[in-house]
Parts: C-alpha cells; structure tokens; sequence
C-alpha cells in the first residue's frame, strides 16, 4: 500500500511496453518496485490492430501482447498502483512521486515511461466532433463504420495499419497525405496499394471537418501543391499525425530535444542522478514496441547498480564507528 512513508528502491512510472519491461527487470534485480499507471497498461499498443514485428509474435493483436506483457510483470510480487501521477520531486536523499489521491512515494530511482498522445490537427470541427465521427482509434472506433465512408489523415505507420484496419469493415476508405510519398514502412505501402477500398489523396490536406444532424458529415480538403479546395462527403475521420511526448513530468533544467522528447545518455539516465527516461518520450531514433521493451531493461538495469551504489554507501556512513574518523 503505497503512503508518505513508503521508501521504493524504484518507482516506474507509465505501464506501457518500456514501463512493464522495466518492472520486470527490477523485480529480478530485486529492487522494492512500484508501478504508477492512471489507466489500464500496455500503453498506446493495446490499440493496435495487429502487431506483425514484435519478436516472437507473427501476428499479435496489441490488446492481447499488452495483457502478456502486464501479466509477466504481475507475475512478480510488483506493486501497482492505480494512481494519476501530479509531480516528481526530485531530491538529494530521495527522490520524491506525488500521486492524485494525495500519497507520495519517496524513491531512490525513478523510470518515466510516460509516452506520448496522439497529436491534434488543430482544424475547425476537430474537437466538436471528437467522439461523433472523429476518432484517433480504429481498434476502439472503427465498428461504427461499418459499411461507411471514412478518410484517414496522415501518411506513417499508424495511418497505414490504421487504414489496413478499417478497409476491412468500411465501405471506402481515403487516406489524405500531405505529400506524395507515405513515410509508412514499405510492406504497409504495399499492402495499402493494394487494396482496392484504400483511395489515396496525395498532396492533400483537411481544413476543415463539418457536421450534419448525426455527426460527421463532411471535410473541407485543399490540394498543398495546387491549393485547389474541394469537399468529401465522409461519416468519418481517422487522425493518425504523429503523438505529442507527455513530458509534463519531466522535472526543470532536464535536456530536451525540439520535439519534446528527453536526451538521456546510454543508460537512459537524465542530467539528474536516479531519473531515467523511456519509450516513446526519449529521443531515439525510431519509436517501435520493441525499443521501448529494450530501453526498460536499460534503465532497470542501470537503476539496480545506481541503487546499490547508493544504498551501500549509506549503509557504509551508517556501519562507521563513532570514532572512525579520528
Ligand atoms: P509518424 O511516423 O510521425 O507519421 C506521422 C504522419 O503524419 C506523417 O506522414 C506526417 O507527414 C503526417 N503529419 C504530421 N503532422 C501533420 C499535419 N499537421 N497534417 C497532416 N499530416 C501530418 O507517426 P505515427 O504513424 O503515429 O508513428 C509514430 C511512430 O510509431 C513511428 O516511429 C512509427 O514507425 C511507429 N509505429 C510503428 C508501428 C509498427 O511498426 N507496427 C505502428 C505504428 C507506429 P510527413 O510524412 O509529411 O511528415
């Protein structure tokens, strides 16, 4: 039970792929461990369709690779708490995790493993409509299509997988790309170019998305090379640009990139000693299941001997006789 004075060798927080990777490296290190999650774990993965590169697993839906990853962790006696996160202290003798309900967790160590959110388009209608047509998941949302018109924005990997996805249950599918090539892997584009219920809409896109009397009805799109405009009829919109790291935990003075992504070294240390930083809200140079598992092993790892250096340290300080120093 977590409470003021609880004093963790390790708090991880985030329990997505890197998060539930760490905890299992530091309950075999044999660190005292929590894990913060404020919803369910798995993380961004648990919508996903189907995972085809995780190691192991020729095809995996995310929810199921999710719920193993959360049971491997829960196999060890790791304490999860369901908690909100408000703050990370960081400190000289401990570390201190301020969660929602009040507690705090004081810590020697601690992983952020925070992620990122889907990012916004930021056009009229957008945030109207979230939830009446405009969705940023089509494991979660695409059943209401079936049988419909949607366009997917955005020309990467989760586009491409996401569009694969709905092609299945829509009656037609657009993806409106900005440019006219698609920064999705080759083995999507192939797949995407391939089915006869994907339309492309190169050099394309949204300005608008407008409502009738059940939701999504419609959206304004403008060509980017000609800035031709024209409309879509459509009873949806699938938004897939990229994701925003949430970093709002990130304590002052740590080293960030443009993105908002954290610059740590090898370890997956930050500037400050004992916080470490993984997944998707580190700067890397591809965001993939697998790296995000990779890089909770790191910090786990590089977290154990920080904590044993610590911990001996003090306990030499304390074993010192009275008149050691004389
Ligand atoms: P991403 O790779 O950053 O792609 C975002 C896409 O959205 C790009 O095509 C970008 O266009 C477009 N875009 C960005 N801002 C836009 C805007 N304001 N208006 C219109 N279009 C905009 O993001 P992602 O697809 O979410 O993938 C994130 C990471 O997760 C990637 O590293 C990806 O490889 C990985 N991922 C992997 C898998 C997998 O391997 N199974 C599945 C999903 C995601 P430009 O191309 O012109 O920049």
């Amino acid at each position: 039970m977590a409470g003021s004075d609880e004093l963790y060798d390790l708090v991880i927080i985030g329990g997505g792929p890197g998060g539930l990777s760490a905890a299992i490296y530091a309950m075999r290190a044999a660190l005292k461990t929590a894990l913060v999650e404020k919803g369910v774990t798995g993380g961004q993965v648990t919508m996903s369709d189907e995972v085809e590169n995780y190691p192991g697993f020729v095809h995996i839906s995310g929810a199921e690779l999710s719920m193993k990853f959360t049971q491997h962790a829960q196999s060890y006696d790791l304490d999860m708490i369901s908690q909100e996160v408000t703050a990370l202290d960081p400190g000289l003798d401990h570390h201190t995790v301020r969660l929602a309900n009040g507690d705090t967790l004081k810590t020697h160590a601690v992983i952020l493993a925070t992620g990122g959110s889907p990012r916004k388009l930021d056009v009229i209608g957008e945030r109207e409509l979230y939830g009446k047509g405009v969705s940023y998941c089509a494991t979660c949302d695409g059943f209401f299509f079936r049988g419909k018109t949607v366009v997917v924005i955005g020309g990467g990997d989760s586009a491409a997988e996401e569009a694969l996805y709905l092609a299945k249950l829509c009656k037609k599918v657009y993806i409106a790309h900005r440019r006219d090539e698609l920064r999705a892997s080759k083995i999507l584009q192939q797949r995407i170019f391939n089915d006869c219920n994907i339309e492309m809409l190169w050099n394309t896109v949204v300005t608008e998305i407008k409502a009738g009397a059940d939701g999504v009805e419609q959206v304004g799109l403008k060509d980017t090379v000609t800035a031709d405009t024209r409309e879509l009829d459509v009873d949806g919109v699938f938004i897939f640009i990229g994701f925003n790291p949430n970093n709002e935990l990130v304590p002052a003075g740590t080293r960030m990139n443009a993105d908002g992504m954290v610059v740590t070294d090898e370890k997956c240390e930050t500037r400050t000693p004992g916080i470490y930083v993984i997944g998707d809200l580190r700067e890397k140079f591809a965001r993939q299941i697998v790296l995000s598992a990779a890089d909770g092993c790191t910090a786990a790892l590089a977290a154990a001997h920080y904590v044993e250096a610590k911990t001996s340290m003090l306990a030499d300080t304390c074993e010192l006789p009275p008149d050691a120093a004389s």
